[in-house]
């Protein structure tokens, strides 16, 4: 791999002008193993620059220009897959064969679906039949700044990179400082497949300075932000200056409702989904509400599969989960246990604390309350730890109240065996994407959510229409 302290502008890899050192920590052992450069207000201009040089002519390739790259792109990360994966899990902290078999997989599959949407997108149609003299043109945004978390790192990358330059737009990436190798590994990856250069573009840095700076950019077009509610808000607010679009994809804090008929797999299910990646993600049902006649058994159910949840390293293959991403996480973490134990919720697995065993790295134990109400800040602020919060309901109305009574609308999850009652609840859910007993939505799907929880869609056309801007033309020689 580069020099990781290199930024990746204009088709070429070149020293920060302004970086300073940033060390990149390894979150099962604490220790530095590699360095980046957060990058300076000369470092940011020059990329974006860069990418609005590039933006005429890319804005002209044709769909089947496009196609042939993102094919060439597909082909090229396939090869790269594996030392992806052990990218993601050194510098973020996912278990190696979760790291390989999720995490740099998510990246595979959205390369992949954008490609089938973009075979299958109409860029330019009539408005109607019988009103074939005014035309509509779906044409790219412009110069685009992506800004990613460091939870899923090509789960984001991917989906706002393929479909930016799938829609013609010329672009400067900003990933996490937390999760910079994987992007200086897909940096390469673009390299190698020959996107032009000037069109994708890639500056390490943190928010305050690359971050902020392409907020306020007057040469940026559109803003995709992946991240915190925090700094969804402070993206928004420096971007109004010059009226740009912000797409933003934020926390979540999902509602995972058993009603007394589900499977029986049911409990487990949900606290291993919100256990899954060390329970870091904006998606994860953390709140789970229960059903009254089944809800003892459900507490039981809960407490065993946090139990049998094994913590290790993240480079030891097999099935367990990792540590938490850094020292913040797991501060932020240990404080909410704490204070979910302070708020009076009944604690009946894990608690403040590393696992037995474990003395170094950022591990925490996964946790389970109980008895909680929709008021305590367990069950209102997006913990990012692998807790959960259970309370019980008596009627079906009070579990879609419970739910919604959040300022989050991402996703929510429903388990019963009454069809009938689970097209109802999905209906009446206020979140961008609901799955139902453990069906995950298809490929393809939007992603994306309502409330705080932000005002993007990212995948399948969906996905694409966010980098797109739409012309009406009257008066089209037909
Ligand atoms: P974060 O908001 O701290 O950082 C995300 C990115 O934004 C990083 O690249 C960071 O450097 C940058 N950033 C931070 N402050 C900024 C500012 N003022 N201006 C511009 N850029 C700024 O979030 P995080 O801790 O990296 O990620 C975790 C958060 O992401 C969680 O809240 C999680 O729910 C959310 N998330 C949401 C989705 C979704 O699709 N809804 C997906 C994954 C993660």
């Amino acid at each position: 791999m580069q020099d990781a302290r290199n930024f990746y502008i204009n088709g070429q890899w070149v020293a920060p002008k302004a970086g300073t050192d940033f060390p990149v920590i390894d979150p099962s052992t604490e220790e530095a193993f590699a360095t980046i450069a957060l990058g300076g207000e000369v470092d940011t201009n020059d990329a974006v620059a860069a990418a609005k040089a590039a933006f005429p002519k890319w804005v002209v390739s044709s769909k089947a220009e496009r196609v042939e790259l993102l094919e060439t792109v597909l082909e090229v990360y396939k090869k790269h897959s594996d030392e992806m994966g052990a990218t993601i899990s050194r510098e973020m902290g996912a278990p190696i064969a979760m790291s390989r078999g999720d995490q740099a997989a998510s990246g595979t599959s959205h390369i992949a679906a954008f490609i089938r949407t973009l075979k299958s997108f109409t860029f330019e149609h009539p408005l109607r039949e019988g009103a074939e003299n005014t035309h509509i043109v779906h044409e790219s945004i412009g110069v685009c700044a992506l800004i990613t978390p460091w939870n899923w790192p090509m789960n984001q990358i991917c989906l706002k990179v393929i479909p930016a330059l799938a829609s013609g737009c010329s672009m400067v990436l900003k990933p996490s400082e937390q999760s910079p190798l994987s992007a200086v590994l897909f940096s390469e990856i673009m390299h190698e497949a020959g996107v032009p250069a000037g069109v994708y573009n890639m500056v390490n840095g943190d928010g305050p300075g690359v971050g902020s700076q392409l907020s306020a950019h007057d040469d940026i077009d559109m803003i995709s932000f992946t991240g915190s509610t925090r700094a969804g808000r402070l993206i928004t607010k420096a971007a109004a200056e010059s009226v740009k679009r912000v797409s933003l994809e934020l926390g979540g804090k999902g509602a995972n409702i058993i009603f007394a008929d589900a499977d029986e797999k049911a409990v487990k299910r949900g606290a291993m989904h919100c256990f899954n990646n060390t329970g870091q993600s904006c998606n994860a049902p953390t709140r789970m509400l229960v059903e009254r006649a089944r809800y003892d058994e459900a507490v039981e159910e809960a407490k065993a599969a946090a139990d049998a949840t094994s913590v290790n390293p993240a480079s030891q293959e097999g099935h367990h989960i990792g540590p938490l991403v850094n020292e913040v996480q797991f501060n932020k973490v240990q404080d909410l246990i704490q204070v979910g134990i302070d708020e009076g919720a009944n604690l009946v697995a894990g608690g403040v604390g590393r696992p037995e065993g474990l003395n170094r790295g950022y591990f925490v134990r996964p946790t389970v309350f109980a008895d909680c109400n929709n008021e305590m800040r367990i069950m209102r602020e997006e913990v990012f730890g692998p807790v959960l919060s259970m309370m019980p309901f008596d009627s079906e109305d009070e579990a879609i109240a419970i739910a919604n009574d959040t300022e989050y609308g991402l996703t929510n999850y429903i388990q019963t065996s009454d069809g009938e009652r689970a097209r109802r609840v999905a209906r009446a859910m206020r979140s961008g994407m609901v799955d139902i007993n453990g069906q995950s939505r298809g490929s393809g799907s939007p992603f994306g959510g309502m409330k705080q929880s932000g005002n993007g869609r990212e995948g399948g056309e969906w996905g694409l229409e966010e980098f797109l801007e739409v012309k009406a033309v009257g008066g089209w020689p037909t």
